[in-house]
């Protein structure tokens, strides 16, 4: 039994700690925040095997320079005179080719296709329930140049092994028997999942802390010491810690913290909004997506339903857009004519800081250059799909042992 620290208590740091307690492992979790909230609490609770394009691809550049100047858009970069910045949409640049896709899509198919079972298993194991339903995921559009650009999507998934059907707009209407849905046809991914995300965190939280696992809350990470290689020494604003092991899982921080152990890790926070809508009379039973406005909507716990969107690459930035919510809001009697969906204030608004890295892929890995190191972080829009298959590599990588898929693609020290 080893004593091993994780810094960051999100989805990838509560995960991490799951499958280490289980492995034998004394636990610590070091989080800055009380974990009341966060980005692994607020999102649309997708888990999504559907999802084989990373954010680098074709054709991001010129929408996202476009989506720039309209202020209730999806996608917006704030100009910023950052080096870190520069670095990362250099890097962004670069990978949005079709080559990077096509390496891309494999590995975000198998550590999808990991933690879609590792979820399934959870959903059995786990003595509470987080609203797992394996229900789909369907992908709505409006127009001919959406239709074509998601039949490709459609079809490099098919190639991949992930089933996914065209369907047209009676056939998305049947499965959704309680609300009028508008779209010119869609694309079903039945292999999709989804559960209520704040559910999952605050109840795994409870649960690890009976297996013993320490939260170290309110305490942030400021320096290392490092001797002969490893990390010998946590400094935090709490004072210091010692562990066998360390995990950083502190999301879209992790650039700043890696770059205290000489690590280059370009990562920038993609802020997104979402809002919830307490006891529906009628409800969405199938979590869609509004391919053109890029919204994400999930029927979760307590007959609610989750709005969410947009990505604010803005830094580590908590402001709230008030136009950017309202784009959501403009956008859901367009697929859902019947709803009336109004404002909502201020403080019904939840944002969350995605953890972009700038090829779309996480980074998970042991370090190179430090042996008692292994990082999980950088995984953007899908973090909450992908945390308990992260989980489990993790815990594979502290055992030393094989792990479960090639994490070739996903080497922290890519960049
Ligand atoms: C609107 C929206 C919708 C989304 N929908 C989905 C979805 O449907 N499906 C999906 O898979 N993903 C979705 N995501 C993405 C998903 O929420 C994230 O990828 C995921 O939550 C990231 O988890 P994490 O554990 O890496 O980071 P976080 O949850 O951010 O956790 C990192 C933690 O590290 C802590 N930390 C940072 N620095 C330090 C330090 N120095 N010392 C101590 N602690 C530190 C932070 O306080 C934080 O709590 C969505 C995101 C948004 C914003």
């Amino acid at each position: 039994m080893s004593n091993i620290g994780i810094i960051g208590g999100g989805i990838i740091g509560l995960s991490s700690a799951y499958y280490l307690t289980k492995a034998g492992h004394q636990v610590t979790i070091i989080e800055q925040s009380d974990l009341k909230d966060g980005c692994s609490f607020g999102n649309a609770g997708m888990i999504v095997p559907s999802h084989l394009i990373p954010l680098a691809a074709p054709g991001m550049i010129s929408k996202g320079i476009r989506w720039m100047f309209n202020s209730t858009s999806p996608f917006y970069v704030k100009p910023r005179l950052s080096g870190d910045l520069i670095r990362w949409g250099y890097h962004f640049y670069k990978n949005s080719t079709k080559e990077h896709v096509a390496k891309a899509a494999p590995a975000l198919k198998e550590i999808s296709l990991l933690s879609k079972a590792m979820y399934q298993q959870l959903a059995k194991e786990l003595p509470f329930d987080f609203g797992y339903h394996e229900r789909g995921l369907l992908m709505l559009y409006q127009t001919k140049e959406t239709e074509h650009e998601e039949a490709e999507t459609a079809a490099l998934a098919n190639k991949q092994g992930i089933e996914a059907h065209i369907i047209s707009s009676e056939e998305v209407q049947k499965l959704e028997p309680e609300v009028k849905v508008k779209a010119r046809g869609g694309v079903y991914f039945p292999g999709d999942a989804h559960i209520t995300p704040q559910s999952l965190v605050n109840q795994l939280m409870t649960f690890l802390k009976e297996k013993h696992v320490k939260f170290q809350t309110s305490t942030t990470v400021q320096d290392f010491v490092i001797e002969s290689g490893k990390i010998k020494t946590i400094q935090t604003d709490q004072g210091d810690f010692s562990f066998d092991d360390l995990v950083i899982a502190t999301g879209s921080w992790s650039g700043l913290l890696a770059a205290k152990l000489d690590l280059s890790l370009p990562m920038q926070a993609g802020k997104g909004y979402s809002f919830t809508i307490p006891n529906m009379e009628k409800n969405v039973r199938t979590p869609s997506i509004f391919l053109e406005a890029r919204v994400a909507v999930t029927p979760m716990m307590g007959n609610s339903l989750r709005f969410g969107g947009t990505m604010e690459i803005t830094g580590v930035d908590h402001s709230i857009s008030m136009n950017r919510v309202k784009g959501i809001v403009d956008s859901i009697p367009r697929y859902y004519p019947e709803l009336n969906v109004p404002m909502p204030k201020v403080d019904e608004i939840w944002h969350g800081l995605r953890p972009c890295s700038p090829d779309g892929l996480p980074y998970i890995g042991r370090s190179k250059k430090i042996a008692n190191l292994v990082l999980a972080t950088g995984h953007s829009m899908m973090g909450l799909s992908l945390g308990p298959g992260t989980g489990k590599l993790v815990s594979e990588l502290v055992n030393q042992e094989k792990t479960s898929i090639g994490i070739d693609a996903f080497t922290p020290e890519r960049f």
